[in-house]
């Protein structure tokens, strides 16, 4: 992509509305606008990004067997008073009427009207187990919308539904998520600890919230010290093996969300504890037959009796993600992405674009670049050097290839990684060996 072409309109001020670093920083780089309070537009640089992250999760809830697919955002309300949850729901609900003033809503989550798809379709205990997913816009109208896209009303979720015959098909379903998510989160470079939270109806320990630890967090969590250098060391695992131990391993030590903290365990715990802020990325949940039983989602067992489905929901806040991404990943010049969801690869800035040699030494690089599935973002505007060093260094591309005159005379070009902040002189040759490698 070539900089002077692309939509990406930066601000050189501090919006006054931004209270913490991601917001400010995703409104600064031009990745998102407001629409109305909690309701934004995704420019390309946020929408590339986003996608990345989507991506990501779409991978790991494959892996795992859960089948992709996509319900609605418009839902009858009527599917919600079969769980009387229509009225519970409060004003978070966005209700709508139709033309023929019939009830609807923009849906919050999609327990409903996934359990009225099961019992319209699934008749045997043999089509058990079901997992399935889908990744789509939500709308809760929060009484505070803020922090951009951490807190917004209309977002974008990956929200997944379990469905088994028995509490300890449901506990395996949930084994998967567990490690599912363990697995997505430090494959986006995050550190999320599964933290046991508010169980609901059923009680027990099948409710975790993975959480980012981060000043600016909303919630107050506590955990053992030991998972703040815990290795998260998953790609290897047999995800259709047992993964009861590795969820024991994850969850032996104490972590608990506000709701969950236990005083006693706490004061035991001494300096081993750890108190902080944290963002919920992440809530996996197992509830029975809450919604099954309510709304009739039975099959017939193996000897004809009917059985009411054991149930679980397993939500990711994609649209969130990005937003906690950059809580965890910036310093004061803007983003540093981790490379899996960086919007580019490579930054190339060319610092004198009026010089042939320079220009054409820049557009090779970008051609090899783009030959080889690296993606580039070419910074070919007329702009002065400390303008594109500034603005690379804002959107946080991890590779930055810096190419002046004085270099190429030399036969050199200059590579600092974001990260570090480390940078060297290279051949073009060896800066191109390094990146596509
Ligand atoms: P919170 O406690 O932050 O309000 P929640 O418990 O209501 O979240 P869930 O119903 O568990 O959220 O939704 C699953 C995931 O969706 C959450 O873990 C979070 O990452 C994301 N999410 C929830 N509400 C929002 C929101 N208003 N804006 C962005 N992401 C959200
Ligand atoms: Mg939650």
């Amino acid at each position: 992509m070539r900089l002077s072409r692309y939509f990406m309109p930066t601000l050189k001020e501090t919006p006054a509305e931004a209270q913490i670093a991601s917001h400010r920083l995703m409104l600064r780089a031009g990745m998102i606008r407001q629409s109305s309070a909690g309701i934004y537009s995704w420019l390309p640089l946020g929408f590339r990004v986003l996608k990345k992250i989507e991506r990501i999760v779409r991978e790991e809830q494959d892996a795992i067997g859960c089948q992709e697919m996509l319900m609605p955002t418009i839902q009858p309300a009527d599917l919600w008073r079969e769980s009387d949850r229509y009225d519970d729901y409060g004003p978070e609900m966005l209700r709508i009427r139709d033309r023929h003033d019939r009830e609807m809503l923009y849906g919050p989550t999609n327990e409903e009207q996934i359990t009225d798809i099961f019992r319209g379709a699934v008749r045997s205990y043999r089509d058990l187990p079901q997992l399935l997913y889908h990744i789509q816009w939500k709308f809760r109208d929060e009484v505070r919308p803020r922090f951009g896209v951490m807190r917004g009303r209309e977002f974008l979720m990956k929200d997944a539904y379990s469905f088994d015959l028995d509490r300890a098909g449901a506990q395996r379903s949930y084994n998967k998520m567990f490690v599912s998510y363990l697995r997505t989160f430090e494959r986006m470079g995050l550190k999320a600890i599964p933290m046991r939270a508010e169980s609901g109806p059923i009680g027990g320990d099948m409710s975790h919230e993975f959480v980012i630890l981060a000043n600016t967090g909303e919630s107050e969590i506590a955990c053992h010290r030991d998972f703040l250098d815990m290795g998260w060391a998953l790609s290897d695992i047999d995800l259709d093996g047992d993964l009861q131990p590795i969820v024991d391993a994850y969850t032996a030590k104490y972590a608990a969300t506000d709701e969950e903290r236990d005083p006693e365990t706490e004061r035991a715990l001494g300096d081993d504890l750890v108190t902080a802020r944290g963002i919920e990325v992440g809530h996996i949940f197992y509830f029975g037959t809450k919604y099954s039983k309510a709304m009739g989602a039975a099959v017939n067992g193996p000897d004809g009796e009917d059985i009411t489905v054991e149930m679980g929901s397993y939500g990711i806040g994609v649209s969130r993600l990005v937003g906690a991404v950059i809580e965890a990943c910036h310093d004061d010049a803007g983003i540093v992405w981790p490379v899996p969801v960086a919007p580019f690869q490579v930054g190339l800035l060319n610092l004198k674009p009026d010089d042939p040699a320079c220009t054409a030494a820049c557009e090779d690089l970008y051609a090899t670049l783009n030959g080889n599935g690296v993606e580039a973002l070419y910074d070919d505007r007329p702009e002065r050097a400390g303008v594109k060093f500034a603005d690379m260094d804002l959107i946080g591309v991890p590779w930055q290839v810096i190419v002046g005159p004085r270099g190429l005379q030399q036969g050199v070009v200059e590579v600092k990684d974001r990260g570090t902040g480390e940078r060297g002189e290279q051949s073009i040759e060896s800066a191109l060996a390094m990146l596509t490698g």
